[in-house]
C-alpha cells in the first residue's frame, strides 16, 4: 500500500505535470471507485475544469480545481497512478487534459477511492486523521504518546495518532530505532521514544528523496518504478542477515499485519 513517501511523490510529480492544465474529459471503466455522487455527475462537474494544484494528507492526494472543487484520490491497497498517452490496462477512471494527455487512476482490485468534494476537510476520515509526521518537531511528537498502552507499530500504522505510516516504513523506523515493535507504547525511555522520532523522520525523507518503495503496485506517475527497495533493511528479508549483527531476520504476524525484525537488535 502507498504510503507517505509514495503519495508524496506522486503529489509533487503531479504539481509538476498537471498545475494549470484543463480535464477536458472522464473516462470511467470501473464505477465502483467514484463514491458519494454518480459518475454522470462526477463526469459533468470536472469536464473543462483546471488543475489549481496537488497536495497530500496522509495517504491521501488532493487536486484542487477552479471553484473550489478538489478531486480526492485514495489508493489503498492496490491503486496507482499514471500519467501517459493512452488508457493504461488497469485504467479505472481517467482524466484527459486537453493536450491529450490522461491521468490514469489504476488499481487491480479496486478498493481504491475517488471523490469530488468542495469542502475535503470536513470527510471524516480526514477530519480523524492524526498530524504529519513531517511537521512535529521531537516534543510534539513525544507528547503524542501520553497515556498510550498500545503496541508500538500498530500505533505508529494507526492514522489517527499519526497521518501516513503504514506498514513498510514503521518497521523500517523501528529496526533502525533498535524497538522491538510489539513494545507497548508505556514503556518507553524518553530516549527511545526521542530514536523512535529521529529514525522515523529520516527513513521517510530518505524514501521521498529515493521516490518511494515498490515492492506492490506503486509506481511513479510515468510508471517507473520507486528507488527505495535497495535501502530496505528489514522489509521482507526474513532469514536474511540482519545488516547490523548477522542473526536472521524473523517474520512475525503483529496485529494482523506480516512484521519482520531482528530479534538481537530490537529489544
Ligand atoms: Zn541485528
Amino acid at each position: 500500500m502507498p504510503e507517505l513517501p509514495e503519495v508524496e511523490t506522486i503529489a509533487r510529480q503531479l504539481t509538476k505535470k498537471i498545475s494549470g492544465k484543463k480535464i477536458v474529459g472522464v473516462i470511467t471503466t470501473r464505477k465502483k471507485l467514484i463514491k458519494e455522487i454518480p459518475p454522470q455527475t462526477f463526469q459533468s462537474k470536472i469536464e473543462g475544469k483546471s488543475v489549481k494544484e496537488v497536495s497530500r494528507r496522509g495517504k491521501v492526494i488532493i487536486i484542487k480545481l477552479e471553484d473550489k472543487l478538489f478531486l480526492i484520490f485514495h489508493l489503498r491497497i492496490s491503486g496507482w497512478l499514471i500519467l501517459s498517452k493512452k488508457i493504461e490496462k488497469f485504467s479505472a477512471v481517467a482524466f484527459r487534459f486537453e493536450d491529450n494527455e490522461l491521468l490514469n487512476f489504476c488499481d487491480t482490485r479496486l478498493f481504491g477511492d475517488i471523490r469530488l468534494i468542495d469542502n475535503w476537510q470536513k470527510l471524516p476520515f480526514i477530519k480523524k486523521m492524526g498530524p504529519e509526521p513531517l511537521d512535529l518537531n521531537e516534543r510534539q511528537f513525544i507528547k503524542l504518546f501520553a497515556g498510550k498502552k498500545a503496541k508500538i507499530k500498530p500505533l505508529l500504522m494507526n492514522q489517527e495518532f499519526l497521518a501516513g505510516v503504514g506498514n513498510i516504513y514503521a518497521q523500517e523506523s523501528l529496526f533502525c530505532a533498535g524497538i522491538h515493535p510489539e513494545r507497548t507504547a508505556d514503556t518507553f525511555k524518553r530516549e527511545e521514544l526521542e530514536k523512535i522520532y529521529h529514525c522515523l523522520l529520516s527513513t521517510l525523507k530518505e524514501a521521498i528523496k529515493k521516490k518511494g518503495t515498490s515492492v506492490d503496485t506503486y509506481r511513479q506517475i510515468d510508471g517507473k518504478d520507486g528507488g527505495y527497495v535497495p535501502f530496505l533493511k528489514v522489509y521482507r528479508r526474513e532469514n536474511k542477515p540482519c545488516l547490523h549483527c548477522k542473526t536472521p531476520i524473523e517474520r512475525k504476524v503483529i496485529a494482523g499485519r506480516g512484521t519482520y525484525l531482528c530479534p538481537h537488535c530490537q529489544m
